[in-house]
């Protein structure tokens, strides 16, 4: 089912002339309220007037993480205060966090773009929905929980921690949805397992994971797990928070993206020229409609491309690539390029190794080392030592083939590695210490 069939099967041109409207009147609204655009629209020479087509916005300056921290708190803000009705911030995984402030009309559009997401993943007013998602300044809580609403389904406000009584929740209140970080999800299930109850028996049958990078190997693994239906859900706090792209149940293939209201692009991070459909660079959106921090060419850092081929699903949106990763987690170690996401699709794919894991980077003299430290599990953990050297030679061998770089690698003991409620933190960086 659609919720917006409007504006999610809208024909290619009539979306474009919507974005285009839309793009005209967000370039008016900005210039004349926000100062920072203003300066930046007269050093390019351009002004609102100068943008007739959608191939205008190339001319068009970027805005990066840097300026909002530069304008902190509230310098970015196109409104008075008093009609902004409520602040959430970034959660400051790379640095000191942004401040991000929303007008109720804001903030019904996030409301509506997640219950978009929730239908997408194949859920409805008849489900109970589990938000494990952490309520508070993150925007992972509060956005998913009024979306939810929207959507007239019954929400559990639950927001992450106390792992344990989670799993007597699922239990109890026999969610259908369930949505968290895909980290957490592995904890729970976990966790449960501990406390001899078998999500499979669970009513639970809808996974909405994001907020951090996970790959498909790790999809099939919690599916396998859990028995669920497992779907990608994307999004940033700049930009809106969750729900600006989604993955639809019937594909499982990409997230659509709610161009009405985000209007994407990929470019080179090197050189920010554009990029092609299918090419894999650096995510950038212009929000089209937002009225409390509305942002030019936003440049996300993380890596996806864009697909515009026709959906089995119905909708007629562009669909961006699984995240690959952020610019800013790209190892670079002795030159090669690695992204955390390529160490866990191998780690995935050998037997007895659990996505538990942590990638330690460090300089011995004028080298980077990069140390990968994985879990094993209880049966692999019980077995002969000489099995656990044949796969950690197994997974640095393919680490090796794969992404021709040399790691070490070390299996460790089941639980030893930090459990995270919320964003994994997967690379410990020793370099700078
Ligand atoms: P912070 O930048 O401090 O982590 P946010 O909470 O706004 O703040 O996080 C947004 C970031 O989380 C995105 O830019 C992206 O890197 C990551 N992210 C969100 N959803 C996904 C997803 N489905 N897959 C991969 N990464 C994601
Ligand atoms: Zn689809």
């Amino acid at each position: 089912m659609i919720y917006n069939v409007d504006k999610e099967t809208l024909p290619r041109e009539d979306m474009e002339a919507l974005q285009l409207r839309r793009l005209k009147d967000l370039c008016e609204r900005v210039y004349a309220r926000v100062p920072f655009y203003k300066k930046k629209f007269d050093e390019a020479g351009i002004t609102p007037a100068d943008i007739r087509s959608l191939n205008d916005l190339q001319y068009l300056p970027f805005t990066e993480k840097q300026d909002l921290r530069n304008h902190y708190p509230y310098g970015m803000f196109a409104v008075p205060k008093e009609n902004i009705v409520r602040l959430h911030a970034s959660s400051g995984t790379t640095g000191r966090a942004t401040v991000v402030g929303y007008t109720q009309r804001d903030l019904d559009i996030w409301a509506e773009c997640i219950a978009r997401s929730l239908m997408m993943a194949g859920a409805t007013r008849r489900d109970i929905i589990h938000n494990a998602y952490g309520y508070g300044l993150f925007t992972g809580g509060l956005g998913v929980h009024f979306g939810a609403e929207k959507l007239g389904a019954t929400v559990v406000p639950v927001s992450g921690g106390a792992t344990r009584r989670q799993i007597s929740l699922l239990k109890d209140f026999g969610p259908t949805v369930i949505c968290c970080t895909p980290s957490y999800m592995i904890f729970l299930h976990e966790t449960a397992r501990e406390m001899g109850i078998d999500f499979r028996e669970l009513p639970l049958k809808i996974g909405v994971f994001g907020a951090e990078p996970w790959t498909d190997e790790m999809r099939r693994d919690i599916e396998a797990k859990t028995g669920i239906t497992a779907v990608n859900i994307y999004g940033l706090s700049e930009v809106m928070g969750p729900g600006v792209s989604m993955e639809c149940h019937e594909a499982q293939c990409g997230m659509h993206i709610y161009e009405d209201h985000f209007l994407p692009e990929i470019i080179d991070p090197s050189n920010g020229k554009a990029m092609g459909p299918g090419e894999t660079g650096e995510l950038v959106f212009t929000t089209l409609t937002k009225e409390g921090i509305p942002l030019i060419r936003y440049r996300t850092k993380d890596l996806s491309s864009l697909n515009y081929t026709p959906c089995i699903c119905g909708r007629s949106t562009v669909r961006m690539d699984r995240i690959k990763g952020r610019s800013d987690d790209m190892l670079i170690i002795r030159g090669v390029n690695v992204f955390p996401s390529q160490i866990e699709s191998l780690l995935l794919e050998t037997a007895g190794l659990t996505p538990h894991y942590q990638i330690i980077v460090r300089r011995e003299g004028p080298l980077d080392t990069m140390e990968v430290q994985v879990e094993v599990d209880e049966k692999m953990f019980s077995d002969a030592i000489k099995n656990l050297q044949h796969r950690e030679r197994e997974l640095q061998k393919n680490i090796k083939e794969f992404l021709g770089v040399t790691a070490s690698v070390k299996l460790v003991e089941p639980q030893s590695i930090e459990r995270s409620v919320g964003k994994a933190k997967r690379v410990i960086d020793q370099r700078g210490e």
